[in-house]
């Protein structure tokens, strides 16, 4: 048997084996595994240093969970935005295609809480259907291959679907959103590698919340993406108590730009059902990026976004750099706080030449 498989196969799944592992009063966490599944690969528990650390908070069942806050289960309504089974087509040229209900590992805060795990809701039956959605939608020229995890179908199935969708002229990319290379990075065979380039140009968005993850064995897994041209981003979640620390922020994004891996998203959590203790006010959020950029390589700095609660989709937030903008001339802070003056084209084609450092002007009078 390959050796991913091995690891699935001899993943953690249950609250009593959890209970046990980690000494947690079983009543705690049993009533869990009806909400959302548990599954832990050996390779990411071996991760785990101590009780509670960023490793631990990820992958094991908290009895917080259960705790009713109105939060929901669909906050991103992307049922709504559903217009086939395992469709989520919410923009004009993209859409998301949910080909697998399986991760290689449970993230406790995740977003698909509602679907990921239920074979009821993501289907590979549905997978024609999906691909004869996007046969016929010609505008679709981004299709995002979602789930679940899509890594964690076999080569076979995975390469079904990329072969169909690379018959459609209108796609022009395909995208992978994958936590595989976190959680299995063995699942990353030259075999694999060896079929998904042949379905260029297709990219892949991998999944690190902190730097711990990135281990020789992900790493490795990173390069042999890497190697066979495959551009890889990373998406990462806002999470309490796991990085919600600009330092421990600015060194994920570090790592994951030796691992030749560019920083695309950093989420603010969803409002998931079962999930409020992970969650960090917004403005945590504009610390850390205000902390990364101008700090280091532009590189390394991801888009800070909401996933507009209720479907209005991503929407990027920054730290205060404008401070006013008029007709003639904008008003900037840099990233150490100094005040600068930038003047637009003028109408009559003569500037009027003014200080362009503001030195000792308090931002203040501009906000
Ligand atoms: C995130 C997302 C996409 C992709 O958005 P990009 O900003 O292009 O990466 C597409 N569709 C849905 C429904 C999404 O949630
Ligand atoms: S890997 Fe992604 S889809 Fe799977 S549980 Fe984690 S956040 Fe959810």
């Amino acid at each position: 048997m390959e050796t991913w498989r091995r690891q699935l196969q001899n993943s953690l799944t249950s609250a009593r084996e959890i209970a046990k592992k980690f000494s947690i009063p079983l009543e705690e966490i049993r009533d869990i595994e009806n909400e959302f599944n548990i599954k832990i690969t050996p390779y990411y528990l071996s991760l785990i240093k101590s009780k509670g650390d960023p490793i631990y908070k990820q992958i094991i069942p908290d009895k917080r969970e259960l705790i009713d806050h109105g939060l929901f289960e669909d906050p991103l309504a992307e049922d709504q935005d559903s217009p086939v089974n395992n469709i989520v087509h919410r923009y004009p040229d993209r859409c998301l295609f949910l080909v697998s209900h399986v991760c290689a590992s449970y993230c406790r805060f995740c977003t698909r809480k509602r679907k990921v795990g239920d074979p009821t809701k993501i289907n590979t039956r549905y997978i024609d259907e999906g691909l004869a959605y996007i046969r016929q939608h010609r505008e679709i020229r981004d299709v995002i291959l979602s789930g679940g995890d899509p890594l964690l179908l076999g080569d076979d199935n995975l390469e079904y679907i990329l072969q169909k969708l690379r018959r459609m002229p209108h796609v022009e990319i395909i995208r992978i959103g994958t936590r595989v290379p976190c959680f299995l990075p063995h699942r990353i065979t030259t075999k694999l590698v060896k079929m998904l380039q042949k379905y260029h140009p297709l990219f892949m968005n991998v999944h690190f919340n902190h730097p711990r993850e990135l281990t020789p064995l992900a790493v490795r897994a990173l390069n042999r993406l890497a190697n066979a041209g495959i551009p890889l981003g990373n998406q990462t979640v806002l999470l309490k108590g796991v990085n919600d620390n600009p330092d421990i922020m600015k060194k994920l994004m570090q790592k994951l730009l030796q691992a030749r891996v560019r920083p695309y998203y950093i989420y603010q959590a969803d409002m998931v059902f079962g999930t409020e203790h992970f969650r960090t006010t917004v403005e945590k959020g504009l610390e850390i990026i205000q902390a990364i950029r101008g700090w280091t390589s532009g590189l390394a700095v991801p888009h800070f976004v909401i996933d507009a609660p209720g479907g209005g989709g991503k929407i990027p937030l920054l730290p205060q750099y404008l401070l006013k903008i008029s007709e003639d001339e904008v008003v900037l802070k840099n990233y150490a706080g100094k005040i600068y003056r930038y003047k637009q084209p003028s109408s009559n084609g003569k500037l009027q030449v003014e200080e362009l450092i503001l030195t000792d002007i308090d931002e203040k009078i501009f906000v």
